[in-house]
């Protein structure tokens, strides 16, 4: 199948692959494996789709008089692209922390609507990494609420004091009854007295969580949560609180998107369009409900906005309640590494380690095992540069590399363990 190049084309059809350059005029065949759907959708050029579907690859854009080699000049998908570092750079094996640790954003356990719980690792094996990697406690945030609250307080912390900490969750299912506030407050002082040291909240709130009968996204900051604010303050309970996502989840999925090939792996991920807020106003949210409860301790998981460190800073200037946790997103920090160490520097008695470990094996930089937190602690311990973020062949929230902080001993001493220590009520 051929047609002829416009500008309009040569303008946004970069998964397109064709053997040479494309100037307008030129006539081509489609590379058609490298195209799908969403592609089609972008180019706005959903006739020019249904003609060419089912063109296969073919080299019709070679210039005459030469034959193109396979090796070195056709094309090849981005996804089959995997150019190795030609970097002699010092790569230093941390198989251990250098203090122990507490993994304060980890998934063990999952809860469902009715709030039953589901166990996603076994403790034993929990067990054997963490003790391997130095990891003393690990924070299971996910842990519902009432029954299966009490189901994974007893699988977790009740036999292993001191080793696991579970988290409880609102019972979002309830969110538009009238009696929801108080109800929901009385439930947060139950899971204290039942074992729960935290309170978590997923980013369903602000992206998910709609009012029964509108359909409208429930606020971040609407009132009917005050009351459950207030409830984990008075229950020296932390907030560990996602909200929003990275900033490209907000944007088209088109060739300027840096997160092109992990929206297209996952792409109910993006929150673009639609009656979504923004990243800024989510945040913006957020923050007022830290204004408002300031003797609630929150900590803004995957560094609150890590993309945007100023921003982040600015909010942590303004609210002394603000903490943050670096899961999933020494991507981002060790991507930016001199602003980052400023960050780890100034904020270093409110950061705390969490990597949001799970059991899934689709997200590779959350995978739980040793691999994980070998990688962690040479970004947080060494100065080792340009090094995978993830346990993958291909980095799988963009493809780019990152740089170790070296944080000094105090530093990383508060990061591994007093920060968290002290939020949770352990001990020093
Ligand atoms: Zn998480």
């Amino acid at each position: 199948m051929a047609f002829r190049v416009g500008e309009a084309f040569l303008d946004r059809s970069p998964a397109l692959r064709p053997l040479t350059p494309l100037r307008t005029g030129d006539t081509l065949a489609l590379l058609e494996t490298t195209v799908n759907r969403r592609d089609w959708l972008n180019l706005g050029a959903a006739a020019l789709a249904a003609e060419c579907a089912g063109a296969r690859a073919q080299a019709a854009a070679a210039p005459q008089g030469r034959d193109p080699s396979p090796a070195e000049d056709a094309g090849i998908p981005l996804e089959q692209y995997a150019p190795k570092s030609m970097l002699h750079a010092p790569a230093t094996q941390v198989p251990r922390a250098r203090f122990p640790v507490i993994d304060f954003h980890t998934h063990i356990t999952s809860g469902s609507a009715s709030g039953k719980i589901q166990f996603h690792m076994k403790p034993a094996e929990c067990l054997s990494v963490m003790d391997r990697k130095n990891i003393r406690t690990m924070v299971d945030l996910t842990g519902s609420y009432g029954e299966g609250l009490r189901d994974a307080i007893g699988g977790l912390s009740a036999g292993h004091p001191g080793r696991f900490v579970v988290f409880t969750e609102p019972a979002w299912a309830r969110a538009s009854d009238a009696d929801y506030p108080q109800w929901q407050a009385a439930q947060i002082a139950a899971a204290h007295q039942a074992g729960a040291r935290g309170l978590k909240v997923l980013k369903t709130l602000g992206l998910f969580l709609r009012e029964k009968g509108s359909n409208r996204l429930v606020r971040i900051d609407d009132p009917r949560f005050d009351p459950m604010w207030e409830a984990a303050g008075a229950a020296e309970m932390p907030v560990a609180i996602h909200t929003s996502d990275p900033e490209a989840f907000f944007l088209p999925i088109d060739r300027f998107n840096e997160r092109w090939e992990e929206l297209h792996a996952h792409p109910d991920w993006s929150f673009h369009g639609r009656d979504f807020p923004s990243n800024r106003e989510l945040q913006e949210a957020r923050r007022a409900v830290m204004r408002r409860h300031p003797r609630t301790q929150f900590v803004c998981l995957h560094v609150a906005d890590a993309e945007d460190l100023p921003y982040v800073s600015e909010c942590m200037d303004s609210h002394p309640n603000m903490h943050v946790d670096i899961a999933a997103r020494i991507g981002e920090l060790g991507r930016q590494p001199r602003m980052a160490r400023r960050f780890f520097d100034r904020y270093q008695d409110r950061i705390v380690f969490g990597t949001d470990a799970s059991a899934s094996l689709n997200t590779p930089q959350q995978t739980f095992g040793d691999a994980l937190y070998e990688i962690y602690y040479r970004f947080l311990e060494t100065e080792d540069e340009y090094f995978d973020y993830a346990p993958a062949a291909v980095p799988p929230q963009g493809r780019w590399r990152i740089y170790g902080v070296g944080l000094p001993e105090p530093v990383l001493r508060k990061i591994y363990w007093e920060n968290a220590a002290r939020l949770l009520a352990l001990p020093a």
